[in-house]
């Protein structure tokens, strides 16, 4: 039997023939080609006025914090459970990352904890849409603009994503996307910055580029930047995958349907919520596992010994040595007991666009031995 990939893409004969057509043509005079028709694209698709292409997310929500001038003594409120890559940036730029417990149903930051952790040093906040899943955008943007603190939307795992119709990404100053290989879209690795904000965009684009302004061709840098851009054979991939953006999400949303069918009567199993005013991409489909299965080590060891290959669910921040002898982080475990008790038993199930319905009851049998439905059913 073959083994399962916790991930992967979907690529055709449109990715390859944009790409093929991106090595042998996009150079020099053609160079930026495709990355314009990349960012427009992106752009229309988010219905926002800027796109633009990067490397990555994680230099996206660089950029975007620098341009909003954020520096040494600001705090950036983060939710606890994420991947590194939200709250890097903030120490990238000198700022200090305060860690916010989750919401226990959407498991993104909860409006309640980002509301008590402000103080009179918070700049921004950084709420992401974990697994596809978005916060309640309502009640994060009410206490922000309430204090004045700027949002930074990380959306890398939501594109496609909606909340009350309106695009993910679209909730901040600046939205954030991945094209990283895991990603619904990719472009092996990529990332794009939007906004709506002409001062903001203005800003990235002499930051990405060594400090020059768009269009110098005298090599005048004003100012010492970054070289934070994508190629155009990345730029090319990524105009196909957002091509196919709608095709990708129905894809990610009927693989979370086959799973939620085929493990529909395991009680004490809990996956990937979706509220009434949200489409949910499910980027990762995430089980919490009981907690007489002994933690998600455990049930991710268990699964890949059936040849299924799972992903732990986020660690909180707090809790990696990366940030854990912070204040913050010390205060962040006092307070966050969501994102401890969620986290410890989360699994992110194997995902990939290419996964057939077959894959899935392999995948959701392996569970269902694990949670003892098997067994009980064989008594029965
Ligand atoms: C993947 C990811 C990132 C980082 O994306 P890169 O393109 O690898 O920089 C940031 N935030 C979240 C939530 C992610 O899942």
């Amino acid at each position: 039997m073959h083994r399962i990939p916790v991930s992967g893409p979907s690529i055709t004969e449109k990715e390859i023939a944009y790409v093929t057509d991106a090595v042998t043509n996009a150079w020099y005079a053609n160079a930026n080609v495709y990355h314009e028709r990349f960012e427009r694209a992106f752009a229309d698709y988010h219905g926002v006025r800027h796109a633009v292409s990067l490397p990555s997310c994680t230099s996206a929500l660089h950029l975007s914090l620098l341009a909003l001038g954020i520096g040494p003594g600001d705090e950036v409120i983060v939710p606890d459970c994420t991947w590194i890559a939200s709250a890097a940036p903030v120490s990238y730029v000198g700022a200090t990352p305060v860690f916010a417990d989750i919401d226990p149903v959407s498991w993104c930051l909860s409006a309640e904890s980002f509301a008590a952790c402000i103080t009179p040093r918070t700049r921004a906040v950084i709420p992401v849409d974990l697994y596809g899943n978005v916060p309640d955008y309502t009640a994060i943007s009410e206490v922000a603009q309430r204090h004045g603190i700027a949002i930074v939307e990380d959306a890398a795992e939501a594109a496609g994503t909606r909340y009350r119709g309106r695009a993910a990404g679209t909730f901040g100053v600046t939205g954030a996307f991945s094209f990283h290989g895991s990603k619904t879209l990719t472009t092996g690795e990529g990332g794009m910055l939007i906004t709506d904000d002409e001062t903001v965009y203005r800003r990235v684009l002499v930051l990405r580029d060594h400090g020059r302004r768009p269009g110098d061709t005298m090599f005048e840098n004003r100012e010492v930047g970054y070289k934070y851009k994508m190629s155009s054979m990345q730029a090319a991939l990524g105009l196909a995958q957002i091509e196919r953006a709608e095709e990708l999400v129905t894809r990610k949303r009927e693989i979370f349907g086959w799973y939620r069918e085929a493990l529909a009567d395991c009680g004490d199993l809990v996956l990937n919520s979706e509220a009434d005013d949200v489409r949910n991409t499910y980027w990762m489909v995430t089980a919490i596992m009981p907690a007489r299965l002994g933690g998600k080590a455990e049930s991710i060891r268990r699964l890949g010994e059936q040849g299924i290959d799972c992903r732990p669910f986020f660690s909180p921040l707090s809790s990696l040595d990366a940030y854990a002898a912070t204040p913050q982080a010390q205060a962040a475990r006092a307070r966050n007991a969501v994102a401890y008790a969620v986290s410890a038993h989360g699994v992110n199930l194997p995902s990939g666009l290419n996964l057939t319905r077959e894959d899935v009851a392999r995948v959701a049998a392996a569970v269902r031995d694990l949670l003892g439905a098997g067994a009980m059913q064989a008594a029965a």
